[in-house]
């Protein structure tokens, strides 16, 4: 039995998360659900959007399964998925997009992993206001030569687990030569150490045009924070949207699965979200646990269920009237 923290979060995130939880209990996994509560919907009720509670059911079970967190823009309290990753040092994000057969998109064979730096970078936190007036404000990017060198080794050595070949990292070195430059010459270096597997680089802004004028040459992309959220949603577009796009955040010695996309309050309360993306960070959770066979049995059930494309929510088929539960009880189904 696997004790997770089970943080069903805002939005839509309630929804999805109880159509993942019946989906993961129906793959034959073990799990003993420790539900907490963070975000806005913790605020709202305590105060405080990261309840000491939760962080000590963290501390005891390491492993969390999260639906997603409302952020103020511009205003209010900082982002919570920032402040845990920092806190367990989850420094890998795993957010892996590919063609599904049964998902009607411009691009075929799309099969890309983007492996970010998950606790440096511009995402760091050090932001602050300059003049009383608030009139100039200054943001700084950490980059440090051991974190870059962690997350490039974490970048090779899952393409050799994985059975990929290639590793490219994504940077902007010519513009931000301190930062990027730091985090260039360590994916250089530890390129070195692994000759079994291809190595590119590529400046950001050209990369984000080869993805979409050609996303078949890539295959593991090693990047820098920001780079690296901005460039998986582009990789979740190329495959169909939001709704399918799964994230692993990795430390040594905790884990956070989550979607990618946020809470979706323009469609929370309609039954109308897809859980695909929940259920497939079910899936990396399942792995992770080391639960293999019940993983492959639940991503069966999902990759059948989303390539016939009847049970399906409408950003998948516009023909569907099919909502979020009725899809999820469809996958659990499916399940054999
Ligand atoms: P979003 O990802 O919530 O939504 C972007 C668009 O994608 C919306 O049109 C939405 O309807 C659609 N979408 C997202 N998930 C979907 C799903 N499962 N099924 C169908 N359509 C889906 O991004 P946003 O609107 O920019 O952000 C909303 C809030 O979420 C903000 O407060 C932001 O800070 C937060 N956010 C949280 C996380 C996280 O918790 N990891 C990630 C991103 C954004």
């Amino acid at each position: 039995m696997h004790n997770v923290t089970l943080i069903k979060g805002d939005g839509i995130g309630p929804s999805i998360m109880d159509a993942a939880v019946a989906v993961i209990n129906a793959s034959g996994a073990k799990i003993n659900w420790l539900e907490a509560e963070a975000g806005m919907s913790a605020y709202e009720k305590t105060g405080n959007p990261l309840p000491d509670a939760t962080m000590q059911s963290i501390d005891a079970t390491r492993v969390a399964f999260k639906g997603p967190l409302t952020t103020m823009v511009g205003e209010g309290f900082r982002s919570i998925n920032v402040e845990l990753r920092k806190k367990y040092d989850l420094y890998a994000n795993v957010r892996p997009a590919k063609s599904w057969p049964g998902v009607k998109t411009r691009y075929e064979n799309v099969d890309i992993v983007i492996v970010r730096e998950n606790t440096q970078g511009l995402y760091a936190g050090l932001e602050h206001f300059l003049t009383p007036q608030k009139d100039i404000a200054e943001s700084l990017a950490v980059v440090t030569k051991d974190s870059s060198e962690r997350i490039v080794e974490y970048a090779f050595k899952y393409a050799i687990d994985n059975g990929r070949n290639k590793v490219t990292v994504c940077h902007k070195a010519n513009i931000l030569k301190f930062t990027q430059g730091l985090f260039l010459n360590a994916a250089r270096e530890v390129a070195k150490k692994y000759p079994q597997i291809e190595f590119d680089e590529k400046i950001i802004d050209a990369a984000c045009m080869h993805m979409v004028m050609k996303p078949e040459q890539f295959d593991v992309v090693v990047t820098t924070n920001m780079f690296g959220d901005i460039l998986s949603d582009l990789t979740a577009g190329l495959v169909g949207g939001l709704g399918l796009i799964p994230g692993a955040n990795i430390g040594a010695d905790a884990a956070l699965f989550e979607a990618v996309h946020g809470s979706a309050p323009d469609i929370a309360g309609k039954n109308i979200a897809n859980p695909t993306a929940v259920m497939m960070a079910g899936v990396m959770m399942l792995n992770h646990l080391g639960e293999h066979e019940a993983a492959t049995r639940m991503l069966n059930a999902i990759e059948k269920v989303v390539n016939e494309g009847v049970y399906v929510t409408p950003d998948l088929n516009p023909n569907s009237s099919c909502g979020t539960k009725e899809m999820g009880q469809a996958i659990v189904d499916a399940m054999v």
